[in-house]
């Protein structure tokens, strides 16, 4: 048993903050949370004192890509160095994005479910994770890796040949179904696709250009919840955004132009869709020394903004993904700040990377907050990140990380 005491608690259901809360911990779970200080308590637990810090649920990343670490075709056709360096490169980050609080990652392609086994086993440490393996889309989608010579590679998130990440490419409501199922096989929690080209995606394929047809869209998410698999579906605006929220997805992942249609939010509401803004991919894309990729991103940042602020008047859960991967691995909360700058609150940035991330990804009984029943999932910071968001991202600020009961980084 395990208890902290003494702690500032901000329990990620966008209650109030509470001070002096003790958190009892037994076993892998939350047992108790007591909102005054107790002093009588078992002889053998192990008793932290969390005085002058901040106790919040671990934290939540919907849309990572853990295992890619630049843009380059070089590096996103994995033949810039040996696959065995690569993976160790990989399992450096997932290290350091738990060191950083993060004890839930949802990949959004390009992380093999090795990964997820080999922290189950303990040989690795790093968060939670929910896979989606690989980007379907069809010829031309972002899935389809076609180099500027228009030499193809398979895909973009796939080495060739190899089983765990498959071959990504689609056409037609057979194939499509085929292709899902081929992700279940492999490990697939979630299914990944696309309905449209991006701010990074080739020329000629931007984020009002679609890739799907209703059809097709309709067969993936159907078949997709058959097998009890989530969709999440990048699409930033145009026909390809409209399409993915009529098939019923179950988040849009970017959706910069979603109030391009008044439409769009009040389904995506209605029928709830969550929204995934990654915010903090555009600031490295507006940098980028690609053309059409900084036109793009610097065109779609006003709509953008106006998006998510329209997303949180009308009810929209609008929860926090980096798209880190091709940008490097700065740290995740950065897009905290990124999505107070865009009109939330503290508090609600907060339920963006723990309550609401926990319910895009269908595991609030289990995430998300600091309950009783719920998986002991903790990060304890010094200050009050309602004060200073900004405080997230600074890991000599996270004094303390658990991880299913266990302490998996201790600066205290
Ligand atoms: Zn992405």
């Amino acid at each position: 048993m395990k208890i902290l005491k003494n702690a500032r608690l901000i329990d990620g259901t966008g209650a109030a903050p509470v001070d002096g809360a003790t958190i009892v911990l037994r076993d892998n779970r939350i047992d108790a949370v007591a909102t005054r200080n107790q002093s009588d308590f078992p002889a053998d637990a192990e008793i932290i004192d969390a005085a002058g810090l901040t106790v919040l649920p671990g934290l939540i990343d919907c849309h990572d890509h853990m295992a890619n670490h630049r843009y380059d075709l070089a590096h996103r056709w994995r033949l810039d160095e040996p696959q065995s360096t690569r993976h160790l490169r990989t399992a450096a980050v997932l290290k350091q994005t738990l060191a950083a609080g993060y004890t839930t990652v949802r990949d959004a392609a390009g992380l093999d479910a090795g990964f997820k086994r080999a922290i189950e086993e303990g040989l690795i440490d790093g968060p939670r994770l929910v896979l989606s393996l690989a980007i379907v889309s069809p010829f031309g989608g972002i899935g389809d890796a076609v180099s500027p010579s228009g030499l193809p590679l398979d895909d973009c998130c796939c080495i060739p040949g190899d089983p765990l990440l498959p071959e990504s490419v689609c056409n037609g409501i057979d194939d499509v179904r085929q292709v899902v199922r081929k992700m279940v096989r492999a490990g697939a929690d979630v299914i990944k696709c696309a309905t449209t080209g991006g701010a990074s995606s080739r020329p000629g394929h931007g984020p009002r250009d679609g890739a799907f047809n209703l059809d097709e869209m309709q067969a993936l998410v159907d078949e997709a919840h058959a097998l009890d698999r989530r969709v999440m579906c990048h699409a930033l605006g145009g026909r390809g955004l409209d399409i993915a929220i009529e098939a019923g997805v179950n988040s849009i992942e970017h959706g910069t132009y979603l109030n391009e249609n008044p439409r769009h939010l009040e389904r995506m509401a209605e029928r709830g869709i969550f929204f995934v803004p990654t915010l903090l991919v555009y600031e490295y894309h507006r940098r980028s020394p690609q053309p059409h990729v900084k036109a793009r991103a610097e065109a779609l940042y006003e709509p953008h903004i106006e998006s998510i602020k329209r997303a949180l008047r009308i009810g929209v859960k609008v929860v926090a993904g980096t798209d880190a991967g091709g940008h490097g691995h700065p740290a995740n909360a950065g897009e905290l700040e990124c999505l107070v700058k865009s009109g939330m609150t503290p508090m609600q940035a907060i339920q963006a990377a723990t309550g609401w991330a926990a319910e895009c990804l269908g595991q609030e009984a289990e995430l998300g907050t600091v309950e009783p029943g719920k998986l002991a999932d903790l990060v304890v910071v010094s200050g009050d990140p309602l004060a200073d968001i900004s405080l997230l991202r600074d890991i000599k600020r996270i004094a303390l990380v658990i991880k299913d009961g266990e302490i998996a980084v201790a600066r205290m």
